[in-house]
């Protein structure tokens, strides 16, 4: 049994260069335009005995509600143990009401761990920026880390790597 991290967020966050850096390889198509990527290309990534299916929502105006939302109540009947963990990524650069969008949404799966991904750091001076902005995602969320990452720079990618491996259950028979 697999644990499946889906990587949430609103189109040209940076989800799929995230989903890439997480792989350290090329499976998902990432672009300047919005809302390139048709469909969930799932990776799977394997460390000792606890593997990870990371699932990228598409980023297709409709669609990406509807992929969102899908995702959203598979995780949200935790019975089936579909979703084990969410990556919550937002552009720590654009902030957008769609952000919250996607946060009501989250908000519905309840028992899921959260990880927020702020991304995009890189282009950050002042981080102190941040702070009013996680200050209001952390009243809608709780959050099991905040994480200030860079997609396209690989800036602790790998932390993030780590956390969510260590965090997700063994499997049993490998
Ligand atoms: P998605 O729609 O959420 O999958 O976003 P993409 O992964 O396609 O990225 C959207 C745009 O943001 C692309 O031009 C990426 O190169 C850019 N991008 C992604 N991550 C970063 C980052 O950490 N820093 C900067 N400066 N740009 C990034
Ligand atoms: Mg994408």
């Amino acid at each position: 049994r697999a644990g499946i991290v889906a990587i949430v967020g609103r189109p040209n966050v940076g989800k799929s260069t995230l989903l890439n850096a997480l792989l350290e390889q090329k499976v998902s198509i990432t672009s300047k335009k919005p809302q390139t990527t048709r469909h969930r290309i799932t990776g799977i990534l394997t460390e000792g005995s606890v593997q990870a299916v990371f699932v990228d929502t598409p980023g297709l105006h409709i669609e990406e509600k509807r992929a969102i939302n899908r995702l959203m109540n598979r995780a949200a009947s935790s019975a089936l143990g579909d979703v084990e963990m969410i990556i919550f990524v937002v552009d720590g650069t654009h902030w957008t009401e769609d952000d919250e969008m996607v946060v009501n949404k989250i908000r519905q799966t309840r028992k899921v761990p959260v990880v927020l991904a702020i991304n995009k750091v890189d282009q950050i001076k002042e981080k102190e920026i941040l702070l009013p902005h996680i200050q209001m995602l952390s009243e809608k969320l709780n959050f099991e880390r905040v994480m200030p990452i860079s997609a396209s720079k690989g800036e602790l990618v790998d932390e993030l790597r780590d956390y969510v491996m260590g965090a997700l259950p063994e499997c049993e028979h490998f």
